[in-house]
């Protein structure tokens, strides 16, 4: 059974929560973010993003569970798109997902530490992948956290990326877009993400 998105709670601040914000309150992103707990392919929304690998061809973690879910119709698709480089996203049709499309992105491998080159590659794979989105008018994607699996990323810097972009995104874009859903599927990522939206989504 799909999640559609009126049944996706819209994430919002407690006044206070947060004694030192890293960015001022906008209320026009107020009711555009949400955290989600669960399986990223049971999301009935415009896009779902794919923690993918270069070869757009398929993989472990969620890569798996995404193409698996959508079928063979959706390794073909991939075929014809040659790879994706790290930090790019690529856009396909969802198939047997209740997404209406899939937004491949290539998350940087941190297995030897995080340095500047990879966290402006984690950062790209969320600003290319919203731009993928808005380009093709999707107004509801959702994030897995992205290269903090297989990839090897720190779940606790990585949410520092993740939160920045899409802030940055939307104070940009905010028309754009409807809805930015975090899809955490671990509890320790839950808690990540709990403690430091109010950060980057803080309330007056
Ligand atoms: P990467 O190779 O980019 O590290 P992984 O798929 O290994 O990608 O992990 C990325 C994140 O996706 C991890 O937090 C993992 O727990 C999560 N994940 C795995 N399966 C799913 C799923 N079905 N829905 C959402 N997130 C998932």
């Amino acid at each position: 059974s799909s999640v559609p998105l009126d049944d996706i709670p819209v994430w919002t601040p407690t006044a206070g929560c947060s004694e030192k914000p890293l960015y001022q309150r906008n209320e026009k992103l107020d009711q555009k973010i949400s955290l989600y707990s669960g399986d990223i392919t049971k999301l009935e929304i415009d896009a779902i993003v794919n923690a993918a690998n270069k070869t757009l061809l398929g993989g472990g973690g969620v890569d798996g569970a995404i193409h698996r879910a959508a079928g063979p119709m959706l390794v073909k698709e991939c075929t014809s798109l040659h790879g994706c480089e790290t930090g790019e996203a690529k856009i396909t049709c969802g198939y047997g997902l209740p997404a209406k499309y899939v937004i491949h992105t290539v998350g940087p491998i941190a297995q030897g530490g995080v340095g500047e080159v990879e966290k402006k590659a984690l950062r790209s794979c969320y600003k290319n992948s919203l731009t993928a989105a808005t380009k093709n008018a999707a107004r509801s994607v959702a994030f897995p956290c992205i290269s903090t699996g297989i990839y090897g990323y720190p779940p606790e810097q990585a949410v520092h990326e993740a939160l920045a972009t899409v802030r940055e995104y939307l104070d940009e874009h905010h028309d754009k877009l409807d809805r930015v859903i975090f899809c955490v599927f671990l509890p320790t990522d839950k808690e990540l993400y709990l403690q430091n939206l109010p950060l980057y989504f803080p309330a007056e």
